[in-house]
């Protein structure tokens, strides 16, 4: 059965064949390190996680290389606020980067090059962009000449006119063209800075990507894949970059993942409908929000919900239930890992994900299986053990395909009974605190403020009772 996948740059599913036989190299572009990961960083790096498991699970020898930003406007404006070094600042947050990543059980990459240790790699394919006509000095920075790239909009389906006629707004006096993208921006006095044959400076955000992918790679690799975010301009940008070097495409296939909506609304700072991994992590298991970033094919959006993420929490358990459940009924069996192989379900879920990495459709063979499992457990008395073990050893390779059901029950329900238990402490003092407020707000009569408090609790879901002894609330 061979893999599909969708190729961003065809706009079509295609059979996968790797450029050297039994080998795949994918390079993902990872995150700016100036703050914490958001849902957002959550979804491309389980999303692409994933796909390296699945990969593997193939028989792929697969080299993942996920880089890190770590030279950028955001983190020198961000290291400027914030009065610290923008070096420490780096360093700050790709620890922190692991820490909130590692929780949904990612597995590291192959290599993760940071863009700084790669300057001399950037310098030399600028200069090459320069020899060849492709890119040119202007005032000390450096910009790629869009007009000599005839590929230029493939990618993200633009068209280049429409494309001139939408940046004719913001004309650079340095740029030959509005179109042209920086490739070496001369350094401003107090900012990080390089030296190079245009003097000093530091990349910009584009020929980071090109010139790591292809110092790990060389001229071509199999998989580049990111957010649906970055098509354009960043990977349309990259591939007019590598093209100008070496006259073709750097990847055979562009896979890239859709967007995350919070309660149906597009995600974003100024909105405040913003939640970091760590906010998340208060409230749910990182294992429910893995399940949830997966229960959707990586190519659709997903909405976000606290809600959502509760439903999946409920469902991470039933499945650790079901591992429950079936262990103690079958005790010490032993399977092997060509037994599982061989067991019909799993060929259903790689059926699945064959088909595009559609893990939504995994999601839903597991949640069967697992209601499947349960009711054998239960009628099960004298019957097939050695059966029900298999199906039990297969139904947890499979979600380990997805990265799920790693841990234990026992562990996973402390943990998940730990999270409700503080959630639910923290609640107590905010409605204790309301309803003092409140009571004071009456008797000093300001029946707006009592008011305010009052409708407060109710959006918490918490009823007021006044009686003599003072006033009492339950939830609702
Ligand atoms: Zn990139």
């Amino acid at each position: 059965m061979s893999l599909i996948i969708f190729n961003t740059l065809s706009g079509k599913k295609e059979v996968f064949e790797p450029l050297r036989e039994h080998m795949v190299g994918m390079y993902v572009c990872g995150v700016t390190v100036y703050d914490y990961c958001h849902v957002g960083h959550a979804r491309s790096g389980v999303v692409f996680d994933t796909i390296f498991r699945y990969l593997k699970h193939c028989g792929y020898d697969v080299t993942y290389v996920r880089n890190f930003t770590d030279i950028d406007d955001k983190i020198i404006n961000r290291s400027n606020e914030q009065n610290t070094p923008w070096q420490d600042l780096t360093k700050k947050f790709i620890q922190a980067f692991y820490e909130d990543m590692g929780k949904l059980h990612i597995q590291s990459p192959t290599e993760e090059p940071k863009a700084t240790d790669h300057i001399q790699e950037m310098l030399d394919m600028i200069s090459l962009l320069v020899e060849r006509g492709k890119a040119y000095e202007s005032g000390g920075d450096v910009f790629y000449s869009v007009n000599s790239f005839d590929g230029y909009g493939q990618l993200s389906g633009k068209n280049i006119e429409d494309l001139q006629a939408g940046a004719r707004v913001d004309v650079n006096e340095k740029k030959r063209d509005a179109l042209d993208f920086v490739l070496w921006k001369k350094s401003k006095p107090n900012e990080p800075k390089w030296g190079s044959p245009w003097g000093e400076g530091r990349p910009g955000w584009h020929i980071e990507c090109s010139a790591m992918a292809r110092k790990y790679f060389g001229d071509n690799f199999d998989i580049h894949g990111g957010g649906k975010d970055l098509v354009f301009p960043h990977h349309e940008n990259e591939i007019a970059q590598s093209c100008g070097v070496t006259d073709c495409s750097p990847a055979r296939l562009w896979v890239h993942n859709g967007f995350v909506n919070i309660d149906k609304e597009k995600m974003s700072k100024s909105l405040g409908n913003f939640f970091t991994l760590r906010d998340i992590y208060k409230k749910f298991h990182p294992e429910a929000l893995r399940l949830f970033l997966i229960s959707s094919h990586y190519r659709s959006p997903i909405d976000f919900s606290m809600r959502n993420l509760g439903d999946a929490e409920k469902v991470i358990l039933r499945f650790y239930e079901s591992l429950d459940n079936a262990g103690s009924v079958v005790g010490e069996q032993n399977i092997s890992l060509e037994e599982i192989k061989n067991y019909a379900f799993l060929a259903k879920c790689e059926k699945a994900m064959n088909d595009d990495f559609n893990t939504a459709v995994v999601v839903a063979h597991l949640n069967e299986e697992s209601r499947g499992i349960n009711s054998e457990c239960s009628r099960i008395g004298n019957g097939d053990k050695k059966n029900l073990a298999l199906r039990l050893a297969a139904f947890k390779f499979a979600a380990g395909l997805l990265g799920l059901l790693t841990s234990s029950p026992e562990k996973i329900r402390q943990e998940i009974f730990n999270l409700r238990k503080t959630e639910l402490e923290l609640d107590v003092k905010k409605i204790e605190c309301l309803i003092n407020d409140r009571n004071r707000a009456r008797k000093n009569k300001d029946w707006g403020r009592a008011d305010q408090c009052r409708d407060k609790l109710t959006q918490m879901g918490v009823v007021l009772e006044d009686t003599p002894k003072g006033t009492e609330w339950k939830i609702k």
